[in-house]
């Protein structure tokens, strides 16, 4: 799914976000940016593919001016970014968002772990940047729950969880509830994976899912219908495409 679509998920899930919309054209993107009120907006690539920020997929408007021009150059274009081969993805839609003030950054995923035959989170200190890189330099940074598929969530391992990422106790409250959610998202949509990349507290000690990937099953595609709808062909075609390439 893409990144607004996510959201939306996420939204009806009662995991925060912020407020944005999705826009195709320049126009559109102004509009939703002044609806959105504040003064700094981020314009973000909805691409099947992460690392855009760091390929110029994700950038900060201060104006509207800003917004549509940033919106008319990435409209119509492709983004290659290391997900992506040399060829990239099309740019056919932007998500506007309000920009907020980051004060930690975390990584949040929870996947199906095959060989485990269950659930397991995977958090990290260290958000916003490549977790497999985290992994390799650094992985004491990075904290993994296997959820016990008789039992479901077990609250202990949650909080030990929220302690090895040095949240204090009003933030593990937080926390809990969003991998609460997460979890019972996942199980709705038959998710293979939910990424937050960043998770982020702001100023006010709120978290925000500033990213959001959520990767569903095929095999469950027979039974959820309405994301099969949801389905960007435009994406998709090109990952064939490019599977049939490569052979
Ligand atoms: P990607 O993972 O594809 O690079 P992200 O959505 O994670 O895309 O955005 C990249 C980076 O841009 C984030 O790590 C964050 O630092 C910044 N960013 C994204 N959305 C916002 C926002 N609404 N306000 C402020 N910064 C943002
Ligand atoms: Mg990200």
């Amino acid at each position: 799914l893409h990144e607004y679509q996510s959201k939306e998920l996420f939204s009806n899930a009662g995991i925060p976000i912020l407020k944005g919309m999705v826009a195709n054209s320049p126009q559109q993107a102004r509009e939703i940016a002044k609806q959105l009120q504040g003064d700094q907006w981020v314009v973000k690539a909805q691409v099947h593919a992460g690392g855009r920020g760091k390929a110029g997929g994700v950038k900060l408007a201060n104006n509207l001016d800003d917004v549509e021009l940033i919106t008319s150059k990435m409209l119509g274009s492709r983004l290659i970014t290391k997900q992506t081969d040399q060829t990239g993805l099309p740019i056919n839609l932007v998500y506007i968002e309000s920009a907020t003030q980051i004060k930690f950054e975390f990584y949040l995923s929870l996947v199906i772990d095959r060989s485990k035959e269950s659930w397991t989170f995977i958090a990290s200190s260290e958000g916003g940047v490549d977790i497999e890189m985290v992994a390799e330099k650094t992985p004491e940074k990075i904290t993994k729950y296997t959820i016990d598929p008789l039992i479901g969530i077990d609250a202990h391992q949650l909080s030990l969880m929220a302690d090895k990422m040095n949240l204090d106790i009003h933030l593990q409250e937080q926390f809990a509830i969003i991998l609460n959610k997460i979890f019972v998202l996942a199980k709705n949509t038959d998710a293979s994976q939910v990424e937050i990349n960043p998770l982020i507290v702001d100023q006010n000690d709120t978290f925000f899912a500033l990213d959001a990937k959520i990767v569903v099953e095929d095999n469950s595609l027979f039974r959820q219908s309405e994301l099969v709808l949801l389905k960007d062909s435009s994406q998709e075609n090109d990952i064939e495409l490019r599977a049939s390439e490569n052979g």
